[in-house]
């Protein structure tokens, strides 16, 4: 998987991926991340790449041209890689990271997860020219209901995402497979060394080394939290499960 990243704050991506397993997938070589400074593809001889918005309000907006010019640098990029890669390049997804966009989750990680390339645009200030965002986005990813600085911890929040899904990433002992979210639930409670801890005795079934009932047991523990701290999620699960509550 290679990501480019347009961004203001390039240096706040690499730090944030040059970290634990994403920088071990990195020297791996399963992802590489590719940082493109929009400020370096500005035609504006003070370096600008903000204007004010017509119609007034406050605020500032980031401009068509540094980041078209930007996306163009980044998918002449990803053509080249392509052909060292000895692959045909497919037009890669260009993610505008937006409050505005479909909320992030574990499906739509998965889908990403497909990807050969991820193209991220992270805005600043009050967001990006629209005409632009027509032209080069194809999708706008929002991490959650809220407003922040940049769209660079979101693209980082799904960088994250998306590479412990890639084969090889994660290993044995970080397994994705039994996760919440993975079946459409919350995982169960789990618990490592002292058995006791303070008075509290780790549940006996998962002591017992009988796979089944560890098997039920969790499952069961699986259902009863998410009906306690996600009931959306238990809704549908139980909805698509075709059973009674
Ligand atoms: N004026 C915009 C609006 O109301 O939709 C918000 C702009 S926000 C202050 C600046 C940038 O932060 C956005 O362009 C986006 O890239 C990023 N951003 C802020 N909140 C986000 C969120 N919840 N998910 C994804 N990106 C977000």
């Amino acid at each position: 998987m290679h990501y480019y990243v347009m961004t203001l704050f390039p240096e706040l991506i690499e730090k944030g991926m040059n970290t634990g397993v994403l920088w071990r997938a990195m020297e791996e070589g399963i992802i590489s991340l590719e940082c493109f400074h929009i400020r370096d593809y500005t035609a504006n001889k003070h370096k600008r790449v903000d204007d004010y918005t017509y119609g007034g309000g406050a605020g500032m907006l980031m401009a068509c041209q540094p980041i078209w010019d930007t996306c163009l640098a980044v998918k002449e990029r990803i053509a080249q890689k392509a052909l060292e890669e000895g692959r045909v390049a497919s037009a890669p997804r260009v993610i505008y990271m937006s409050p505005q966009g479909r909320v992030f989750d574990q499906a739509f990680a998965e889908e990403l997860s497909k990807e050969e390339d991820l193209v991220f645009l992270c805005g600043h200030y009050e967001g990006i020219d629209e005409r632009v965002l027509e032209e080069v986005a194809t999708d706008y990813l929002s991490i959650g209901d809220y407003v922040l600085t940049g769209g660079e911890l979101p693209a980082l929040v799904v960088m994250d995402c998306v590479s412990r899904l890639l084969p090889g990433v994660l290993n044995n002992d970080e397994s994705a497979e039994t996760e919440s979210f993975t079946e459409g639930l919350l995982e169960y409670p789990q618990y490592t060394r002292p058995e006791e801890w303070m008075g509290k005795r780790v549940p006996e079934v998962l002591l017992s080394g009988h796979h089944k009932n560890v098997d039920n047991w969790r499952l069961e523990q699986s259902l009863k939290r998410t009906k306690e701290r996600r009931p959306d999620l238990y809704e549908k699960y139980i909805l698509s499960h075709g059973g009674d509550k």
